[in-house]
């Protein structure tokens, strides 16, 4: 029998920054990731186009072969060269895809996909409580970004209900756990009004793909709110964290992905998951 087609998507988290080695440092993972998913002799594609054929939109020839890659959070790690305090000068993760296509130009250039957390607010305060209070996580590149055709721009809620923050837009202030967003108003506050803010930075290009926060979401959101609201919310398709790969008979509002540090620790770890692809 003929093994299902299945298209690993890949996750980052740029501000993962412990060390300068593969296992403590996104940026140093992604960059030897993409030698090693060239080296198996596979292109890095869009993440939409994982969605457009899992919409039947497109052929089976075209994602043959592919991976794809999200980056959670959207900080400026994503798209700026920063010092970080202890660790030094860090590539973005944008400009490590650059590189890496600059090198090789032989193959479909590489793209990545980066779910941002909405809130202005809410950026501003996890900023100062998460990282170092710089000012690295406005929403300022998102525009250049997404105009690059090297990075999209999609949606990781409005507020990530990061437990980090003093409110959040869920009604009992339940912190931490996505699935716990499973009425209208709530759904409303953190898949809509998100989508709404990131299109007005992107000059009316709304988000259409969106990554759960902390990965779960309430069957509310999954059976209800995604598909029944769809001219509110103008998405076609979320992601969790299930470490599968995304295969047509996924629900288009559960599709996996594979996270690095929980799913894969070392350049091997990948190869791994992707040889039993
Ligand atoms: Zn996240």
């Amino acid at each position: 029998m003929a093994r299902t087609l299945g298209i690993p998507v890949l996750t980052y988290h740029a501000m993962n920054i412990g060390g300068n080695d593969y296992s403590s440092n996104d940026h140093v993972a992604l960059a030897t990731d993409l030698r090693s998913i060239r080296k198996l002799g596979k292109d890095v594609i869009p993440l939409s186009h994982v969605v457009d054929w899992h919409e039947g939109k497109r052929p089976d020839e075209e994602v043959l072969d592919a991976v794809a890659i999200s980056i959670d959070d959207g900080s400026w790690f994503d798209y700026y060269d920063l010092d970080h305090p202890t660790c030094g000068r860090q590539r973005s993760m944008f400009n490590i895809a650059r590189d890496h296509q600059n090198r090789d130009r032989e193959r479909r250039p590489v793209h990545l996909t980066s779910f941002v957390i909405a809130s202005p607010e809410a950026r501003s305060s996890l900023d100062r409580s998460c990282m170092i209070g710089k000012g690295w996580w406005s929403d300022q590149w998102w525009k250049e970004a997404a105009d690059s055709g090297i990075m999209e721009i999609a949606s990781h809620s409005w507020d990530h209900v990061h437990p980090q923050l003093e409110v959040v837009a869920q009604r009992d202030q339940i912190k931490g756990d996505f699935s716990k967003v499973d009425c209208v108003d709530d759904a409303e506050r953190q898949i809509a009004q998100a989508g709404e803010y990131i299109a007005r930075v992107l000059d009316g290009r709304k988000p259409d793909l969106f990554a759960y926060p902390w990965g779960a979401a309430s069957d509310y959101v999954v059976t209800e709110y995604l598909p029944k609201f769809l001219e509110r919310h103008g998405l076609r398709a979320a992601f969790n964290i299930e470490p599968r790969p995304v295969t047509r008979s996924d629900n288009a509002w559960l599709l996996p992905r594979f996270v690095c540090g929980r799913d894969w620790k070392s350049q091997q770890g990948l190869q791994d998951i992707l040889a039993a692809i």
